[in-house]
């Protein structure tokens, strides 16, 4: 079943529920409507025929979870642009494994508003030409939207936790007063007489046949006596939206993300496109990111990586106390486990430090006797900086 059908049914009805009602609910509703409506208890009745195969669809719409899901947020798409309120739920669902792209979904449309006749030609123009070249396609009926490819930049810190965005975007979408089907409310598009709807119609020259677009649908297929008003008969609207995206943790710069059904509407009550978003993420001045690790660099003492010493540092979420052992090297990795970026299938990378020895620019009086000290005793020791090394 096309999404088209979805938009046009209200399966609830249908079955005499309510768009929350439970599985419970829905199943109780159906057994009640097929027993009564079934044809075995209606000999030639062809309504209660026509009912049962309408709730019976119904019923296998909703009654199956993923179904019932992408069935509402068709009809939500298409119908509910104008009203809605922030924070009906939405968001992406975690799928198992499978394409970046297909975990993201869409979040919530609000607003709408803005309209007007903007780029109607531009639009309109479009639309038709984009069949162009060879022979005409029928396709050009209903219509799915094109994709919409829009950008965001986010900060280290949304990227790497996650973050809900609202992004404001300009873009033709389903008109809201027709719904898409471009005719005024309460009329529908008629099948084109002349092709029988196939927008295509054939003229003969001599020896020569040529299919060309049906002038007086202009190739839709349909023809709308009763243009709605708003849209001017092409079931598309310039509308401002914001849609609020939930941008899941750990998205890297340049990654892009799918939303499906957030692209430019289709024509006539077809699906819309899908809006790709490209994320850039802005640099932090403590942490840097490799892949799902993150790293940070430490000043340290000399004599905090000669003698050992446990450090505060930073992490995402609050400080961790980092031990240095004794005679660590400068310069050396320290991982803190679980402290990195999360992961898409649970748990997070590390937390890399970098140890960096600081040198004091400056020493008092007192320290920097104790420093000469410290290398007379060091020499006497037996340590030679340069022991081992292949430019002695
Ligand atoms: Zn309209
Ligand atoms: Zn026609």
């Amino acid at each position: 079943m096309s999404q088209r059908e979805w938009i046009e049914k209200d399966f609830y009805k249908e079955l005499g529920v309510s768009s929350n009602a439970s599985a419970d609910e829905i199943k109780k509703a159906y057994r009640k409507l097929a027993a009564s409506l079934h044809p075995d208890k209606n000999p030639g009745d062809t309504k209660a025929e026509e009912r049962f195969k309408a709730v019976s669809e119904a019923n296998a719409v909703l009654s199956d979870p993923a179904k019932r899901k992408e069935y509402d947020e068709t009809r939500r798409l298409f119908a509910g642009g104008g009203g809605g309120g922030f924070g009906r739920g939405g968001g992406f669902t975690p799928g198992g494994g499978g394409g970046f792209s297909a975990d993201f979904n869409i979040g919530d449309i609000f607003g709408g508003g803005g309209g007007g006749d903007g780029g109607l030609g531009d639009i309109l123009g479009g639309l038709f030409n984009r069949g162009g070249g060879g022979r005409p396609q029928a396709a050009q009926r209903p219509r799915r939207g094109s994709d919409v490819e829009t950008e965001t930049t986010l900060g280290f810190r949304e990227a790497v936790q996650g973050v809900t965005l609202p992004l404001r975007m300009t873009s033709p979408a389903a008109c809201t007063t027709c719904h898409g089907s471009g005719a005024k409310p309460g009329t529908s598009p008629r099948v084109c007489p002349r092709c029988n709807g196939t927008g295509i119609i054939s003229r003969n020259q001599g020896a020569f046949g040529f299919s060309e677009p049906c002038d007086d649908c202009r190739g839709t297929g349909s023809i709308i006596d009763d243009p709605c008003t708003d849209c001017h008969g092409t079931g598309i609207q310039n509308r401002t939206r914001t849609i609020t995206v939930r941008v899941p943790p750990g998205v890297s710069d340049g990654q892009r993300i799918r939303l499906p059904g957030q692209g430019e509407a289709g024509l006539r009550g077809a699906p819309s496109g899908d809006l790709y978003v490209t994320v850039h993420v802005t640099n932090d001045k403590v942490f840097g990111r490799q892949g799902d690790d993150l790293t940070v660099v430490l000043p340290v003492s000399y004599a905090e990586l000669v003698l050992g010493a446990t450090v505060s540092v930073p992490t995402l979420e609050g400080r961790v106390g980092v031990k240095i052992p004794p005679g660590t090297a400068d310069g050396r990795i320290l991982r803190v486990k679980g402290r990195g970026v999360p992961k898409r299938s649970g748990g997070a990378g590390d937390l890399l430090v970098t140890v960096k020895v600081a040198v004091p620019q400056k020493l008092d009086d007192n320290a920097t006797q104790a420093l000469k000290q410290y290398v007379e005793a060091e020499r006497a020791s037996g340590f030679d900086p340069r022991a081992g090394w292949a430019g002695a």
